[in-house]
């Protein structure tokens, strides 16, 4: 299933996702939203109505999927799934978490949330008797919990990146992340087809730049089809030149600080390819990224467990 236009809005058959804390209380080395490279920011929530109302007019999604960075950072984050449902742009609303502040949140969190999924990563996990608290506020509200467990990551961006054309079109052509998740992602009045192209170019880009990749969300009434024409378009990104979509080699997971983040990603897009695993997405465009691990399974099963954190 594609996008569809239906009476007058586009319809995604995933989610749309909004990033409300873009840095982490952990480090994972190649973590696909750069956060590790992040001081503390937080998104604004009336930003986040504002945008989210505006293109309701015009999308319609299965679920929005709140993440970051980690969300749960965010002191306002009740108020803020609660303007996400208020939006009307999906009937579900998801947080993407590694969980370590959950056992914190309130009655009022769980009320808000309709499914939670917990990325757990070596030597991150949560004690027995956290999980336990978590799963019965899970139970006591009817949230869906799905844990899954990450052992690797894939390289997600390359410091250097290339200027290999055929290269470019081969990793975003591939990409999951835009064609498979369809991770499509509101950032400050604009619609970007993944999160990476939110980030990227506020790394390692041109500070002007930041928002080349995103379409500006409007109401007029041409809106819709620049939308559609977004979304299906051939075209790689600008931040595809840095980005390794789907096709990064694989490392094992570490936790990396601030400082030295950047430092396993300062190599060229053909250094940090895994060619062969490039070559099988563009058979088995859907094939299994090899990172979660074998102890990864859904407590209640959800049909949107495919993003980590
Ligand atoms: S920047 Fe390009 S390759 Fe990277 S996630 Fe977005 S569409 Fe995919
Ligand atoms: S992968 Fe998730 S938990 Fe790890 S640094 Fe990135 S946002 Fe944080």
């Amino acid at each position: 299933m594609t996008y569809r236009m239906v009476n007058g809005k586009v319809e995604t058959p995933e989610g749309c996702e909004i990033n409300v804390a873009y840095h982490c209380n952990l480090g994972c080395a190649s973590c696909s939203h750069l956060s590790p490279a992040f001081r503390r920011s937080l998104a604004e929530p009336e930003t986040i109505a504002r945008d989210l109302a505006l293109l309701a007019r015009s999308f319609r999604a299965q679920f929005v999927k709140v993440l970051g960075g980690e969300p749960l950072l965010h002191p306002r984050l009740v108020e803020i799934l609660h303007s996400i449902r208020a939006a009307g742009i999906a009937p579900r609303v998801l947080v993407c978490t590694n969980g370590l502040l959950l056992p914190r949140m309130g009655e009022d969190f769980w009320a808000a949330v309709d499914e939670v999924e917990i990325s757990v990563y070596p030597g991150r996990e949560l004690p027995e008797e956290a999980r336990a608290r978590i799963l019965g506020h899970a139970e006591d509200h009817g949230v869906t919990l799905t844990v899954n467990h990450y052992s690797h990551f894939r390289y997600s961006y390359s410091e250097h990146g290339t200027d290999d054309e055929q290269l470019i079109r081969r990793i975003h052509a591939t990409c999951q992340i835009a064609h498979v998740w369809r991770c499509h992602t509101v950032y400050e009045g604009h619609f970007f087809t993944c999160p990476q192209s939110v980030f990227i170019p506020q790394i390692i880009g041109d500070p002007q730049d930041i928002r080349a990749d995103g379409l500006r969300i409007t109401d007029d009434p041409g809106f819709a089809e620049r939308l559609l024409a977004h979304l299906r378009s051939p075209q790689p990104l600008r931040a595809c030149r840095n980005c390794m979509g789907s096709a990064g080699r694989r490392m094992p997971h570490q936790q990396r600080t601030r400082r030295d983040f950047r430092i396993p990603q300062q190599h060229t897009t053909e250094e940090l390819a895994d060619r062969r695993f490039l070559a099988l997405l563009e058979t088995v465009p859907d094939a299994d990224d090899g990172c979660a691990s074998a102890e990864s399974a859904p407590l209640l099963p959800s049909p949107s467990l495919r993003k980590r954190s």
